[in-house]
């Protein structure tokens, strides 16, 4: 089980998530928890991270400590109840004040590298896991906390983003976990949060605290991956953006693959991976309301009645325009954009080539257009090329369901239904598993967009 920032915002909430483990638990279940930092503080640690490496001044460091350290002392002393406490707040101030030596180091060095980045980001969760694992002991129940890469998860050194060495990490995860279950200990892991083989840490990538629960889920060969967060459920538009949206009661592995690389934040985009190696279905639930069954993530979905079952929006992303007549007929010029954008690191989410060849577009993650743009040019300084532009006021919107595989159509549907909000479609790419298609439009149009795809294909009615 993981649970998200807000299911631990704070105490009562906190204590609500030791409850719900409890309950479980005792329900004959042998449970493995993975915690998120509480919510924000992620973001603030990153933040201050940066500014110490930029201004250098420790009393801002300070500052922030004393804010810090209050949040995590209430936070504890709501959550657990009697002698524990003690215990937890020693546990506590040892972290923070490694947290502080860290920044202040910061503030003289003046530099900021990934790896201390991810030293200084994975105190979030270090502190919550603290906390949880004491709330639990309170509760009488035995429980450990423990960092991602003491729990066995091993990643390589690319920090920030680390990918797990997968058989390094099942080995290792068995061996550190499975003793603790048989002696009926709960073991509470920092989501988020790794270590390379020489055990410095690492950490999955922002919102990784899904992809450790599924890592480990898949490494002891769990019975099922639950991942409790604030909403009830994968819904069939982010409700933020449409207050119709429903819960889906199942979908396939596929489906939720294309959602969450598609922009669905409720589950980190490489979450789905571990779980289909070994099979083990997933459900996302709600902390808020635990009573809702939520979403059931498996393998095939039986039902594919509905053609289309979600869409979503990813902001945060820029459109390259590659043309030029020389292009068309000229083998490799795909080729070489691809190798010229890998070497850089930048991430292709989307690509189109028209029939014409004199013209190529792709959709990259927003803060790697300048270092895009640049590749692309360098690569291409004679003439084949003639044009590389760029447009960063841009969404991409994805409709997805298995069910769209064979049916005609559903393209036609959702080009009506953009033309009739005026919303313009700059470009357009199916996957060839056609349980996607996706689309640029707009920011400006982006929201309108969702909502007219949404009542077009009818998502948001009961069924
Ligand atoms: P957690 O802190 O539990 O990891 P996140 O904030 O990362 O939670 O993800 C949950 C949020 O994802 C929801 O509150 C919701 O606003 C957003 N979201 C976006 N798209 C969807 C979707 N299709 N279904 C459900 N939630 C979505
Ligand atoms: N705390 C981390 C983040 O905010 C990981 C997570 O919550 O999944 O990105
Ligand atoms: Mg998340």
């Amino acid at each position: 089980m993981k649970f998200g920032g807000t299911s631990v915002a704070d105490g009562s909430r906190l204590k609500n998530v030791a409850s719900l483990i409890k309950r479980f638990y005792e329900r004959k279940n042998e449970v493995i928890i993975v915690v998120s930092a509480l919510s924000g503080v992620t973001d603030q640690l990153e933040e201050i991270a940066r500014k110490a490496s930029e201004e250098g001044r420790i009393a801002d460091v300070n500052a922030f400590m004393e804010r810090l350290r209050e949040r995590h002392y209430e936070v504890a002393q709501e959550a657990i109840a009697g002698a524990e406490i003690k215990s937890v707040v020693e546990e506590l101030d040892a972290r923070l004040n490694d947290l502080e030596n860290a920044l202040i180091s910061i503030c003289h060095l003046r530099e900021l590298t990934g790896r201390s980045h991810d030293y200084i980001s994975s105190f979030g969760e270090r502190l919550s896991a603290s906390i949880l694992s004491g709330a639990l002991k309170s509760m009488k129940l035995r429980s450990m906390a423990l960092i991602g890469g003491d729990a066995g998860i091993v990643t390589d050194s690319n920090f920030e983003n680390a990918r797990p060495l997968f058989d390094m990490t099942n080995s290792k995860v068995q061996e550190r976990l499975l003793p603790l279950l048989k002696k009926e200990t709960i073991p509470v892991i920092t989501g988020f949060v790794a270590a390379d083989t020489k055990g410095i840490i690492t950490t999955l990538g922002r919102g990784g605290s899904d992809y450790t629960a599924s890592i480990i889920g898949a490494a002891v060969e769990a019975d099922e991956i639950w991942i409790w967060t604030d909403v009830d459920g994968i819904m069939t538009a982010d409700p933020r953006i449409v207050p119709e949206a429903r819960t889906l009661s199942a979908i396939s592995y596929l489906e939720a693959m294309e959602l969450s690389y598609f922009g669905a934040k409720v589950l980190h985009p490489k979450t789905i991976e571990p779980a289909i190696q070994k099979g083990i279905p997933v459900r996302v639930r709600n902390t808020f309301n635990p009573e809702h069954p939520g979403t059931l993530i498996i393998k095939a979905h039986e039902e594919i009645k509905d053609i289309v079952k979600a869409v979503t929006l990813i902001q945060n992303v820029a459109l390259i325009n590659i043309s030029g007549s020389g292009m068309a007929g000229t083998p490799g010029v795909a080729g070489r954009v691809f190798s010229a954008l890998a070497r850089v690191g930048a991430n292709v989410m989307m690509i189109s080539q028209g029939s014409s060849e004199a013209n190529i577009s792709l959709v990259i993650d927003e803060p790697q257009l300048d270092l895009s743009l640049h590749a692309l040019k360098r690569e291409f300084a004679e003439n084949i090329v003639k044009d590389i532009s760029y447009d960063e006021n841009i969404c991409a919107i994805a409709v997805v369901g298995a069910g769209m595989a064979g049916t005609p159509g559903v393209a036609g549907r959702v080009f009506s239904a953009l033309g009739r909000v005026g919303a313009n479609v700059m470009m357009i790419s199916q996957g060839s598993s056609e349980a996607n298609i996706s689309l640029v439009v707009s920011r400006a149009d982006a929201c309108k967009a969702i909502r007219a795809l949404h009542d077009e294909f009818k998502l948001g009615a009961e069924r």
